[in-house]
Parts: C-alpha cells; sequence; structure tokens
C-alpha cells in the first residue's frame, strides 16, 4: 500500500518564515535563555531543564514542557523558537538511511543524513563497541561550499552562507526526531555539506553543545570532523580541542591533481596539509583518518596508490576508500571494480590501513549536496514523504 506524500507549506519567496522571525533560537548561544530567565527573576537550573527537553527530551514545543510553570511556558514560546528550521524533504533508504532536506528560517536549505549500523570508518573504532549499535548522524556545516571539489554536489554554486550553532546543533534535534523513543544518536560526523574548518567557531560552539549530557550526551570521541585540511583553521582546532576524530580528504597524493580535483588545494599544498594534520594528531593522540574518493578513471590508477603510500610515509593513519557517488550531470564515473581492488591491494601490500566506506543511501541522494541540488533542479513543493514508503526520488534523480 502507498502512503501519501504530505505536503507542507514551502518558505516564502524571500525564503523567511514570519512567525519564526521574531524569535531568538534556543539553541543559539546568542539567545542567552539563562540571561532571559534571569532578568524574569528564574533560577538558571531552569535553563539546564529547559533544554532538557528541548534535546533529550525531544519537546517540540514549550507546552509540552510540562513540570515548567505554565506562565512560563507562555513567555518562552513567545520569546524563542525550538526549531528554527523545517522538515522540506525527507527520504528513507531500504538499508534504513534517512536524508532530511531542511529549509532554514531563511529559506535556505541544508542536508542531513541518519545511518544505522555500520557506521563510518571515520567515526572511530577504537570505542569496541558494535558497529551494529551505530546510529550516526551526518550533519552540514554551510550552505553551499567553497572548496570547489569537482565532483562534489555541495560547492556547486559556492557558499551561501555559515550555519549558525544553533542550526548545527538543530540537524540533531530534527534526526533524534525520527528515532523510536529507547534509540539515540551515537556517532556523529561533520561531513554534510560545508567545511567545517571554514565555520570553525561556531562548529566549535555546537559540538561543545552536544557532548551535554542534558542534550545528546555525544563524547568528543564519537565525533568526527571531516576537511580539506585548511592549515591556520587546523591549527587553532589544534590548540582549542583537540579531542575529536579528524578526517582529512586527499583524493590525490600530488599537488597537480589535488588541485585538479580539490582547487583550494592551489594556495595550500599537501605538504602543509600534511603537516599540519601531523599537528593534529601530536595534539589529539588520536590515529588520524585519510579520506580518498576513488575517481574512475582519474586518481584510481595503480600509480597514484603507490603515490598515496609515498605520501603517507608510514604514518599510523587510516586511508578511508570512498568509491564515488556519481552525481547527475557531472562527468566524473565510479571507479571499476577491478581498478579499486588494484588500487586497495597497492595500499595493503604497503601495510597501509585501509577501509573501503560502505555505500549507505546512495539511492536517496545520500552523499553531500546531492538532495539540495536534486530538490532545487526539480524545483519541486516542500514535501515529506512517509517513511513507511519507498525512497521517493527527485524526478531528476538518476538511480544507480
Ligand atoms: N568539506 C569536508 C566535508 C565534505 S563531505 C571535506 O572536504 O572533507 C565528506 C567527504 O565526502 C569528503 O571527503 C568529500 O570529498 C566526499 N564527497 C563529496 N561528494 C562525494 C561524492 N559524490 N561521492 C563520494 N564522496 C564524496
Amino acid at each position: 500500500m502507498t502512503e501519501p506524500t504530505i505536503l507542507i507549506p514551502a518558505a516564502s519567496p524571500t525564503g523567511s518564515l514570519p512567525e519564526a522571525e521574531a524569535r531568538a533560537h534556543l539553541l543559539d548561544p546568542d539567545a542567552d535563555l539563562t540571561g532571559w530567565l534571569a532578568v524574569r527573576g528564574h533560577p538558571a537550573w531552569r535553563s539546564r531543564a529547559i533544554l532538557r527537553w528541548a534535546l533529550a527530551r525531544r519537546a517540540a514545543s514549550f507546552e509540552a514542557m510540562t513540570d515548567q510553570p505554565a506562565v512560563l511556558r507562555r513567555d518562552l514560546a513567545a520569546a524563542f523558537t525550538i526549531r528554527s528550521a523545517t522538515v522540506a524533504v525527507h527520504d528513507r533508504a531500504e538499508d534504513g538511511t534517512e536524508k532530511l532536506l531542511l529549509a532554514l528560517a531563511d529559506g535556505q536549505r541544508i542536508e542531513c543524513v541518519l545511518l544505522r549500523g555500520g557506521g563510518d570508518p571515520a567515526a572511530g573504532d577504537d570505542d569496541g563497541e558494535s558497529r551494529t549499535e551505530r546510529i550516526t548522524a551526518c550533519i552540514s556545516s554551510q550552505v553551499g561550499c567553497a572548496m570547489g571539489c569537482v565532483f562534489c554536489a555541495s560547492g556547486i554554486d559556492g557558499v551561501v552562507r555559515n550555519l549558525t550553532a544553533g542550526e548545527i546543533l538543530e540537524q540533531l534535534v530534527h534526526l533524534t526526531a525520527l528515532l523510536p523513543a529507547d534509540e539515540r544518536i551515537s556517532h556523529v560526523v561533520v561531513m554534510g555539506m560545508g567545511e567545517p574548518l571554514a565555520n570553525l567557531d561556531r562548529l566549535l560552539v555546537a559540538l561543545e553543545r552536544t557532548q551535554d549530557r542534558e542534550g545528546f550526551g555525544i563524547s568528543p570521541r564519537r565525533i568526527t570532523i571531516s576537511t580539506v585540511g585548511l592549515p591556520a583553521a587546523l591549527d587553532r582546532l589544534s590548540a582549542a580541542r583537540p579531542g575529536y576524530h579528524l578526517a582529512v580528504s586527499l583524493h590525490a597524493a600530488d599537488d597537480a591533481l589535488r588541485t585538479r580535483l580539490v582547487p583550494v588545494n592551489r594556495s595550500i599544498g599537501l605538504d602543509a596539509v600534511m603537516a599540519a594534520a601531523d599537528r593534529y594528531w601530536e595534539a589529539s593522540g588520536r590515529r588520524l583518518t585519510f579520506e580518498y574518493v576513488l575517481l574512475g578513471g582519474v586518481n584510481d590508477a595503480a600509480e597514484d596508490a603507490r603515490a598515496l603510500v609515498r605520501l603517507l610515509g608510514g604514518r599510523a593513519a587510516l586511508v578511508n576508500v570512498i568509491p564515488y557517488n556519481a552525481v547527475a550531470g557531472m562527468p566524473w564515473q565510479e571507479p571499476s571494480a577491478a581498478s579499486r581492488e588494484r588500487f586497495l591491494t597497492v595500499l595493503r601490500e604497503a601495510g597501509v590501513n585501509v577501509q573501503v566506506r560502505r555505500r549507505k543511501g546512495h539511492r536517496i541522494n545520500a552523499a553531500c549536496g546531492q538532495l539540495r541540488r536534486a530538490a532545487a533542479q526539480a524545483n519541486q513543493p516542500s514535501t515529506v514523504t512517509n517513511t513507511s514508503t519507498a525512497p521517493r526520488m527527485p524526478p531528476s534523480q538518476t538511480i544507480q
């Protein structure tokens, strides 16, 4: 039986959601809930209780915070929003992967994904936890991306803006709402749209709060930041918070090819990326992950693998090989099974610790920026598909 598609109102042409405009976003530190409560004579502990309701207890409204005084709940509802974004598209793949396209208060759209089981090898495999228990949230840090990686759908139109700390955190609220009451997010990977280190200050605030016991209670060991490797920002991260798992996107082991695939490399260079990654490793003591998207006929030759072995130079790192997830309209190909195996064999025989990222949710545009792009191209109204139905494909999607 096919469940109906539920239509919800799209954002207005200017992109604003009128009733949200005047109110502060509860999850943004600028909202200063504690200060707001103090001015009204409420004790500071109420701030923790209210955040606990909004995050751990999944309250969608202040009205639901039943142990708080009714007048306070009413005043809170007039001053704050718990969720500033609405779900524009909700897709679910057969493997349980769910993807949300969120419409932000200004009408911009971002993606976040919930992955069950297997998780991502980049998300720290050193905690002894069974992979089947894993529930990983993949979140965005920016609207669009300025890095310009030629194969990635997120950066095609450049970066629009940074997300606020509240918008980064709110993605976890929406993804948690997809889970039954007895399940929670166990891991977070900042591998959605955007370059996390280009929005480091807000990201750090959001990730700090991700660890709150009143909220999601996720330890930094289970949080992975994926970056193209911006050395100055990486050094700031090393100094400020070296506890997170770091994944550096290489995609090529020589500067000429990397600059072609990751244009921001032109002004940085691999030596500087590797040196900054080493400094992070020294500060954190945690094994680094290097990501390498395999593009058929571009960076998947045995010689490319040998160059990667030389670049790694015996570092005790994990290489996460990601078969390319084809983006409609882009010229890049997935690697053939033979070239992928050859690439992996060269790495393994050289003693490199290598893992192939399992494909999850590729039928629902799960790679960075694909869903947002497909939805924009199809110019579709905002929709929510019932999660019990098969994934709904935007018309422009090519099913692999
Ligand atoms: N800006 C960060 C986060 C990007 S998303 C970074 O560059 O690391 C995480 C990873 O997915 C990156 O390595 C990115 O290059 C890769 N990626 C992007 N589009 C992809 C696609 N279509 N198929 C496979 N991997 C992709």
